[in-house]
Formats: C-alpha cells, sequence, structure tokens
C-alpha cells in the first residue's frame, strides 16, 4: 500500500463527532491539505440520495468513515432501534456513495463491542462472529459487523483496497458528557467535578465496578486512522487500542484524583455491568508500526482542562 498522497481530497463523515473532530486534526497535521468534513447538521447520511448527492460533490480519494449514532451502556440498552438502523443506514449509504464517487480508499470505524461477550482475553480480530454478543449493546454491534461485512463485500465484488478498524472505548476533546447517554469515563469525569463544585460527600458510580475496560485517547486512535490509511490493505478488521485495560473502580479513583474530589465513591449495583471484560489484542496493529502515545493520566487531565474550558462554561452545557 502506497503512502496516500498529501494533497489528496479526504472526505471525514463525522467531523462533528469525538473521532471525526479528531480524524480532521491529525490529517491536517500529517500534512494532508485537502480535508473535508461532513457534519450531522450539514447532511443526513441516513438519507441515501442525500448522501450519494454530497459525497458525489466532495468527490474525494479517500472516506474515513466516523459517522455513526454511539452512546453509553444506558443509551444502547434503551434505544435499539436508533442504534441499529441509524447505523445500518448510514454506513450503507456512505459504502454505496463512495463507490459511486470512485473513492481508492474507504476507513471503516468499528468498535470493540463487534466481539463475542465471552471472547478470550486481550481479543484478537479472528474472535469475530464465534460467540454471543453483550446484550446491553448487540444492536449496535451487529450494525457495526454488517458494517465489517459491507467493506468486505465492496473488497470482493470490486477489488477495492478498503478497510475497516475496530477502536476500543475511546475518550478525549469533543466527548458527550451527557450523564444518561454517554460512556462511563466522561461520566465520571462530570460526577465527579460537579460533585466536587456542589460539595457532595459522596459520587455513585454504576454496576460493581469491577469490569474492566481498555481507554485509548482519542488523538492517538485518530494517528493510527491515518497510519491505516497509509499503510493498511487487508480483509480482517484491525484492533485498535493500548492493549492495557483497568477495572471502573480503578478508572473511578484515576478521574476523582485528575479532578481533586476527596469524598466516598459508592456504587449502585441495580445498574448494569455489561461484559465483564474488553480489551484489544493489539499485536496486529504494533506490527505496522503504530502504537498509542498519551497514557491514561495525561489524557485525564488534558480531556479534564478541555471539559473546564469547552463544557462547563460552554455551549456544551446546555446542548
Ligand atoms: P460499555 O463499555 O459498552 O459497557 O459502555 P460504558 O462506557 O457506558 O460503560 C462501561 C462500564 O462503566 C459499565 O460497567 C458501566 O456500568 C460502568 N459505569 C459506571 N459508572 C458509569 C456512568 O456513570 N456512566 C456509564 N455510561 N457507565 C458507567
Amino acid at each position: 500500500m502506497g503512502e496516500l498522497d498529501r494533497s489528496a481530497r479526504i472526505l471525514v463523515a463525522g467531523s462533528g463527532g469525538l473521532v471525526g473532530s479528531a480524524v480532521v486534526r491529525a490529517l491536517r497535521g500529517a500534512g494532508f491539505t485537502d480535508v473535508v468534513g461532513a457534519r450531522s447538521a450539514q447532511v443526513d447520511l441516513r438519507d441515501a440520495s442525500a448522501a450519494r448527492e454530497f459525497v458525489a460533490g466532495v468527490d474525494p480519494v479517500a472516506v474515513v468513515d466516523a459517522a455513526a449514532r454511539v452512546g453509553g451502556i444506558a443509551a444502547n440498552a434503551a434505544r435499539p432501534v436508533e442504534f441499529l438502523h441509524d447505523n445500518l443506514r448510514i454506513q450503507a449509504n456512505l459504502l454505496d456513495a463512495a463507490a459511486g464517487a470512485g473513492a481508492g480508499r474507504f476507513l471503516f470505524l468499528g468498535s470493540s463491542c463487534i466481539y463475542p461477550k465471552f471472547a478470550e482475553q486481550p481479543i484478537r480480530e479472528d474472535s469475530l462472529l464465534t460467540g454471543p454478543l453483550e446484550a446491553t449493546n448487540d444492536a449496535y454491534a451487529v450494525a457495526k459487523i454488517a458494517g465489517i461485512m459491507g467493506v468486505q463485500s465492496y473488497r470482493r465484488e470490486y477489488g477495492l483496497p478498503w478497510v475497516s478498524a475496530m477502536p476500543t472505548n475511546l475518550y478525549g476533546p469533543g466527548d458527550n458528557f451527557d450523564l444518561e447517554s454517554s460512556h462511563v469515563l466522561p461520566a465520571l469525569m462530570r460526577k465527579f467535578h460537579e460533585a466536587t463544585v456542589r460539595g457532595d460527600a459522596r459520587v455513585t458510580v454504576w454496576g460493581t465496578g469491577t469490569p474492566r475496560r481498555e481507554f485509548l485517547h482519542v488523538d492517538d486512535l485518530a494517528a493510527a486512522c491515518v497510519h491505516l490509511l497509509d499503510v493498511y490493505d487487508d480483509p480482517s478488521p484491525i484492533n485498535v487500542g493500548t492493549g492495557e485495560d483497568v477495572t471502573i473502580a480503578e478508572l473511578a479513583a484515576l478521574v476523582a484524583r485528575t479532578v481533586g474530589f476527596t469524598g466516598e465513591i459508592v456504587y449502585d449495583t441495580s445498574r448494569p455491568d455489561g461484559t465483564p471484560r474488553k480489551v484489544l489484542d493489539v499485536s496486529r496493529i504494533t506490527a505496522t508500526g503504530w502504537k498509542p502515545r498519551i497514557g491514561l493520566a495525561e489524557g485525564l487531565a488534558s480531556t479534564y482542562r478541555w471539559y473546564l474550558d469547552n463544557y462547563v462554561s460552554g455551549e456544551g452545557a446546555t446542548a
């Protein structure tokens, strides 16, 4: 796979989101001079003709698909219809529109929840479709598995060098800090921050605190995306993570320390734990020459600064 021409037009679908905005930053930082974003407010990719018209107008050489309906454990459990249908539509429309526009490269982004609930840990790419999924996000996972199949089908039928990458749990600037729909890390950051400001004695963390999760800073993922566009050409999805995990209780303690919360942490076991452990085997991507650079403590500190600057005083608080 030859390195992509830095003047080639790259379309980043979902450029208003956590991942898409980071991918735009990383592409520009890597010297790409013609990066075009697509935000949900600009084009509704769930609409096939709108997607086709938009992508044909951009006429990209490569497409990064970071457009998706995403959310944490509660949002996935509450709204499986939207997580299934919106994601199936967005990705099918985008794949179809990219093929129609003659895009030579396509990078589809999935999620580590595509792997079986009881997959051997760390999770290798070849464990895909070897067992039942975690029930709290199976609708989202099935949609993302269909996206991987979409990429593989375009490869097989049209001979296109399109690829899929599966990031682990992500966090960073631009994250969703809504307490019901977000993932654990931004939720805990906001809970600890607000408890500290109010002087609360305790903060409630969902579940038992024992599930293990791996956290990757979104700027590390974005750097991996740029790297994969240059070097990766294989039908198998490729994992993107750190290969290291922590318990939710350990994460809570780290976030409390970052924020300066010194009160008590209590667990609400009426909330679901989800899958017991989710840590990716990253040996394939490591072998291609990429590795993460931002450690969890450092990433938490910079994300907290972003939260204070952009969310607490900014429009995010009312969005
Ligand atoms: P998952 O990785 O798909 O399970 O998604 P989440 O990031 O939403 O949740 C990860 C784990 O963190 C689960 O065991 C949750 O129960 C736990 N957790 C603890 N407190 C919270 C919280 O305030 N919000 C969320 N979303 N998860 C929490």
